[in-house]
């Protein structure tokens, strides 16, 4: 199964997608995480990608789209995977296609998380991430138990710079204008729309309603024992 998790910045990508792939047993990929990963390791991939993502553009097609086939072609991504922030362009989308194509995987489920876009920059500038595990909290909705650090690993708690308002604004506004067009793409898809102005709990709950009827037998097991694994954490009653 190929998942592919939708939203302006914001809307809740981050938090949503660790706790479905690990309910599908899938991987989550992140090309934001992966790019911030090659900025930290210094690699001339990072480099060229540095300044853009501090500006709050976005990363060229070549550059995304060589360094996404490259991780899709692990051994874990063999059956699927979840994308969290691609594909961002058009471009990128058609690019998608081919890939799946030439590894004889379905066409992907799009999940479109939709929140109002006034609600954004406030969730964006109150939002901490562990930089170990890289759980996201929002200050406002969402804080740690202890102010400052990682509930599960202790580790001090991060601000991302293009959190900043300034930098949200230009994320924002490269979304709606770059972004969103590509959710025109996917229309006639398996496109499903989502209100991301709930609580994480809520919002996982739909999108486990929407899929759970699409896993195969296997894949409905390996949800069943996350389900149990959710409701022990006590993350239903987030
Ligand atoms: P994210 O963590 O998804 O919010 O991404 C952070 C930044 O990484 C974005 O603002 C872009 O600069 C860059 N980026 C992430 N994914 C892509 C992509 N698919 N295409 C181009 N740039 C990207």
């Amino acid at each position: 199964m190929v998942l592919l998790l939708f939203g302006p910045p914001g809307s809740g990508k981050g938090t949503q997608s660790g706790r479905i792939a690990d309910w599908l047993g899938i991987p989550a990929i992140s090309t934001g995480d992966m790019l911030r990963e090659e900025i930290q390791a210094g690699t001339p991939l990072g480099a060229a990608a540095k300044s853009i993502m501090a500006g709050g553009g976005l990363v060229g097609d070549d550059l995304v789209n060589r360094m996404l086939a490259q991780r899709v072609s692990a051994p874990d991504s063999a059956h699927g995977f979840l994308l969290d922030g691609y594909p961002r362009t058009v471009e990128q989308a058609e690019f998608l296609d081919g890939l799946l194509a030439e590894r004889h995987l379905q066409t992907p489920i799009v999940l479109h998380l939709d929140v109002p876009m006034d609600a954004l920059v406030g969730r964006l500038t109150s939002r901490r991430q562990c930089p170990k595990c890289k759980r996201i909290y929002n200050l406002l909705q969402m804080p740690p138990r202890v102010p400052g650090v990682c509930d599960d690993d202790g580790t001090p708690l991060i601000t991302r710079k293009d959190d900043s308002e300034e930098v949200v604004t230009e994320r924002i506004r490269t979304y709606d204008e770059v972004t969103r067009p590509v959710l025109a793409y996917y229309q006639d898809r398996k496109y499903h729309q989502i209100r991301g102005d709930r609580s994480p709990s809520y919002i996982f709950e739909e999108i486990t309603g929407i899929l759970e009827p699409l896993v195969s037998k296997n894949g409905a097991s390996c949800c069943a024992k996350a389900k149990a694994k959710q409701s022990s954490d006590g993350f239903a009653a987030l």
